[in-house]
């Protein structure tokens, strides 16, 4: 069972966490240092030692060209961009890439000199606070692109963004990683009136903006603190498959899509050879005979419905209830019965008859334990404390540990042709 130690958190770790929690154990618990060297992270390193540089001169009272700012992102860039840069899409050459980050650059450069619209308090700030979960007292810790005080006297947190996209209004605003930063800057200065969240999309020469007030600050903090005691809870670290495992530099490690990777650089004729291809392989033909079994099985209940309405209806003519055949007889039975609505068929009717039944004194008569919730519950930490706790006492007293397996099949895109 793994189990995460850390006592800091940083809001980019928390992300990690809320996007898959297999790669953070990768990452955190394991400890299995990989950091993928793209373009797009070669340029962004640039990009924000070029802004660290010129932030510290015009600090120091010193306002540097756009040729010296350019330069310095130059140096950064092709200091940053060596042979472990992973490049995916051979359309775009480093010189792409160099255009791209100067245009950034340049851009930003041009909207906000000569510099004098805020006055720099720090770059590259390590700030933090403490958060307590539970009985515990962690650290949220990061680092902010830049501080700064604008002329009203409130603070503003700076952060460079060099990604392709640009979200919306609403997506900053339910952003954590400033948020948190906000916390620990209203701790460092608790006279603080204003703190805003700028986010500088400088690819696209926009600048988002948000303001968080004192409910969803709190909310902030007890949400952050629910997310690290869901850490400190969990043992199973499960993958959650997304968007994001394209990029994943534990894709052969994860068990999604260590076998599938593996396979997928063979030769067809060295795939064959694999023991789990061959028991794949197998599998799949069972399972196409299953279901030409399925649909012939269907066929036959189909007809069998079609001779019990024809035998029922002759037997009420005849004013009999069995009819005999050569080798067996039919027993006709009819009766009236009640059907209610179920979870899957009419969801919202099952809800209704559910809230009813819960008000009547029936309810301790019919409601049944849910067992699957039970041991759902525990498996995937749903609850905290005394839950938790009073969960974990019935499985130990009435539970019996068993092994299940599941296989399900999926087809592979393009199969057929090998
Ligand atoms: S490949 Fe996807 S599911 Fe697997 S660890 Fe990476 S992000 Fe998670």
């Amino acid at each position: 069972m793994e189990e995460d130690r850390s006592a800091k958190f940083s809001p980019s770790k928390l992300d990690v966490y809320k996007k898959c929690p297999r790669r953070y154990q990768y990452r955190y618990v394991d400890g299995i240092a990989r950091r993928r060297k793209t373009p797009e992270t070669t340029l962004g390193a640039a990009v924000h030692s070029a802004f660290e540089e010129l932030y510290a001169l015009v600090s120091g009272g010193k306002t540097p060209s756009l040729a010296e700012v350019t330069g310095h992102f130059d140096q950064a860039f092709d200091e940053g961009w060596d042979d472990a840069v992973h490049v995916k899409d051979n359309r775009f050459t480093k010189d792409d890439w160099r255009a791209v980050g100067r245009d950034c650059v340049e851009r930003y450069y041009c909207v906000h000199a000569p510099f004098t619209e805020d006055r720099t308090v720090a770059v590259e700030k390590r700030v933090g606070f403490p958060l307590q979960v539970e009985d515990h007292e962690y650290r949220i810790e990061g680092f902010i692109d830049r501080l700064s005080l604008a002329r009203d006297g409130g603070f503003e947190i700076h952060d460079y963004k060099t990604s392709k996209s640009l979200p919306s209004q609403e997506d900053v605003d339910a952003d954590w990683q400033l948020a948190l930063y906000e916390l620990a800057v209203r701790r460092e200065w608790p006279d603080a009136a204003e703190v805003r969240l700028k986010w500088h999309y400088v690819r696209h020469g926009k600048t988002l903006t948000s303001v968080r007030g004192a409910a969803a600050r709190e909310k902030l903090r007890a949400d952050a603190a629910a997310l690290v005691a869901r850490i400190k809870r969990d043992h199973a670290f499960e993958p959650k498959q997304g968007p994001l495992c394209d990029w994943c530099e534990y894709k052969d490690l994860c068990p999604l899509f260590a076998h599938p990777e593996k396979i997928a650089a063979l030769a067809p004729a060295e795939r064959r050879k694999d023991e789990g291809v061959r028991l794949v392989d197998a599998l799949t033909e069972i399972e196409d005979k299953r279901r030409r079994v399925k649909d012939e099985l269907k066929a036959l209940d189909c007809e069998k419905d079609g001779l019990d309405e024809r035998i029922a209806a002759w037997a009420q003519a005849a004013g009999v209830s069995v009819v005999a055949g050569v080798s067996a007889q039919a027993s006709v039975n009819v009766k009236e019965d009640v059907h209610l609505p179920t979870k899957t068929q009419e969801p919202e009717k099952h809800a209704a008859l559910e809230a009813d039944a819960r008000k009547s004194a029936l309810w301790g008569e019919i409601a049944r334990l849910d067992a699957h919730a039970l041991t759902e519950g525990v498996r995937s930490r749903r609850w905290s404390g005394e839950l938790l706790s009073a969960a974990e006492v019935l499985l130990e007293r009435y539970g019996r540990r068993v092994t299940a397996r599941t296989v399900r099949l999926r087809r592979r895109r393009g199969a057929e042709e090998e």
